[in-house]
């Protein structure tokens, strides 16, 4: 079954179309990667999923767990479980980290709550007594708001994530360190949909799709889309 569809999915921007005619499926509980090349027109497919404003589709349909959401806002997708971390993470002043991982969590118990941002802040690899208390501004890195953007997804046990290029700013990462958030989300129950020029983050998911000028022009095994994607589109394809 499908979670997330979208058909003939078209959004102008600035006069331009920019995605002409997306026919995308993610499945339950599938890791589904997004690969194509700069302005392809990835970011604006996943903000027009979230809701974010100005985004609304011109035509065709997004449909999240068997219903229509183009007219949803975005708190109303969040609430039926859509979750979206940004390419560039946000900045909140005077929030501390734990306040933060705390906004958007389904768990309401304190103690069990707590227990979760602990163990979302380790998987990241952050030590939860360095960065529990700090605040979420521009003290922190680019890369430490990347992971506690990563976190924060994993707090909100979404039913569906999407993620915008999630290792981009984030410096010291092994891809395995990813993969391992990738497989935790995955394994209690979050399917992905993952934006990614990393080759080998794209090989880490169980279905890749190409988008390419607005249009998704491929679907299936990841290895195959990857090699469709360094033969077609060599000159574009970055390695990371
Ligand atoms: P990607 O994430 O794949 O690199 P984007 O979705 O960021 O691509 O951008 C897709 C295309 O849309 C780019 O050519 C970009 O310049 C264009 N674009 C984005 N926002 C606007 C806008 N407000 N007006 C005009 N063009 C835009
Ligand atoms: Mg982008």
């Amino acid at each position: 079954m499908n979670i997330l569809e979208t058909k003939n999915l078209k959004v102008i921007r600035g006069g331009k179309e920019i995605l002409k005619n997306v026919n995308l499926n993610v499945k339950e509980n599938e890791i589904h990667a997004i690969v194509g090349p700069n302005g392809a027109g990835k970011s604006t497919l996943a903000y027009t999923l979230m809701g974010v404003s100005g985004y609304t589709p011109s035509g065709g349909e997004i449909i999240f767990k068997g219903e229509v959401i183009n007219n949803f806002p975005i708190y109303e997708r969040a609430r039926k479980g859509l979750t979206l971390a940004w390419q560039e993470p946000a900045r909140f002043e005077g929030i501390r980290v734990k306040t933060y991982l705390k906004l958007g969590m389904k768990e309401k118990n304190p103690d069990k709550a707590n227990d979760k941002i602990i163990k979302a802040l380790r998987l990241v690899n952050l030590d939860p007594d360095k960065y529990l208390n700090r605040y979420v501004d521009e003290t922190l890195s680019g890369g430490e708001r990347k992971r506690i953007e990563l976190a924060s997804i994993i707090c909100m046990e979404p039913d569906l994530a999407i993620l915008d290029e999630p290792d981009s700013g984030i410096d010291i990462v092994s891809f395995d360190e990813i993969k391992r958030v990738f497989d935790y989300l995955k394994e209690n129950g979050t399917s992905l949909l993952v934006i990614t020029h990393r080759e080998e983050l794209a090989e880490h998911a169980d279905r890749a799709s190409l988008l390419c000028n607005g249009e998704i022009i491929k679907t299936g095994n990841p290895k195959e889309v990857g090699k469709f994607y360094k033969e077609r589109c060599g000159k574009c394809y970055k390695l990371g």
